[in-house]
């Protein structure tokens, strides 16, 4: 649509035309023209995605509009919703101080000025598509992982990793369970012991495979935690205890606990858990409801259930 036009400019007859020249057959049979919009290849991001007060939130395209040319519309909508729905759950449940709804503002704004740039870069003065953009296809599809899953956030509740490690960029990401990127997916079968003797004995096939995503609980944090320290402290036992004992608000919506330990009587196959999330034995990783690594565990971090609770009183604005 020209920039002057209004879509009384688009009455049947020139949208039944623009169809055929579209499809590329002049006689097509048009029976009905169901709608017309006006729509433009443009930029246009919220200044704010949210009221002071807290009771009104923008997702999606009200939130932010970009040229379709990087198709981040949809994903960054999606992506939208996913952010904000588990941090109202928390909040309007008791779980968490309202202060935790800032965060969705902090965290989704920067994803969608990026993939604002991007598109935007693509576009020619028109609005369509640039048509020397054929030789940057290549690097412009790189950018496709980073924009949908290889991006990280960056606020408040994201407790970085002790040696300032920065967030990825579209030039350099890699999900290896870095705080504030998302948990990586890998495939493991996880089976007890009476299964591995059938599975000896009978040659019987292990369990269907699951995927590491699987652990996420979507309404809680998933604290996963690897073993004990060499002193024998754990972080499944002070978390567990900081819920319960040091600060009992917390425990009304308990912490989904995923623990291994060299005694455990499970077994899993296929993880690597330094190279896929960077833990050590006797490390922890704490997952957000949407997937996003909150903490990871670092040798500096005391295994102690003060530190437990502060954390998790940062994590939930209590
Ligand atoms: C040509 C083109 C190609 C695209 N390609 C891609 C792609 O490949 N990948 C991708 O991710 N994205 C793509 N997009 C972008 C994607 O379509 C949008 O980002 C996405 O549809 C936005 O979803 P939304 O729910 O936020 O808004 P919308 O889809 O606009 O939905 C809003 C809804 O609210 C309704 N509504 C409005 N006002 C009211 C009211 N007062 N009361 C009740 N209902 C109301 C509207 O009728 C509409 O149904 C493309 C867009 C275009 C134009």
């Amino acid at each position: 649509m020209g920039r002057n036009e209004t879509a009384k400019d688009y009455p049947k007859e020139r949208c039944v035309e623009l169809v055929r020249a579209a499809v590329g057959i002049d006689t097509l049979v048009v029976d009905e023209i169901k709608g017309a919009m006006p729509w433009w290849s443009t930029v246009r991001l919220a200044t704010r995605y949210g009221t002071p007060d807290r009771h009104v939130f923008l997702a999606g395209d009200a939130a932010h509009v970009f040229p379709p040319w990087g198709g981040f519309g949809a994903n960054a909508g999606i992506a939208d919703a996913h952010n904000l729905v588990w941090k109202l759950v928390h909040v309007i449940n008791g779980w968490s101080g309202e202060e935790l709804l800032d965060t969705y503002e902090t965290e989704r704004r920067p994803i969608a000025q990026r993939a604002a740039s991007i598109s935007a870069a693509m576009n020619d003065e028109r609005g369509l598509m640039r048509l020397n953009t054929i030789s940057i296809i290549p690097s412009f599809l790189q950018l496709i992982p980073y924009m949908t899953v290889g991006y990280g956030y960056n606020s408040s509740i994201i407790i970085g990793d002790d040696d300032g490690s920065s967030l990825p960029t579209p030039k350099s990401y890699d999900l290896c369970g870095r705080p504030g990127t998302r948990i990586p997916h890998k495939w493991i079968d996880e089976i007890d012991e009476e299964k591995v003797k059938e599975y000896e004995e009978d040659g019987e096939e292990l369990i269907e495979p699951k995927s590491t995503l699987d652990w996420v609980d979507p309404c809680t944090y998933t604290l996963i935690t690897f073993g004990e320290d060499k002193k024998g402290n754990s972080w499944d036992q002070v978390f567990k205890k900081a819920l319960k004992e040091e600060n009992p608000s917390h425990f009304k919506r308990p912490i989904n606990h995923i623990n291994y330990t060299k005694e455990t009587q499970y077994l899993l196959i296929g993880l690597d858990w330094k190279k896929d999330f960077g833990l050590d034995y006797g490390n922890a990783l704490l997952v957000r409801p949407d997937g996003f690594i909150a903490w990871r565990s670092s040798s500096k971090d005391p295994i102690t259930t003060e530190f437990a609770s502060s954390l998790l009183s940062i994590l939930h604005y209590k």
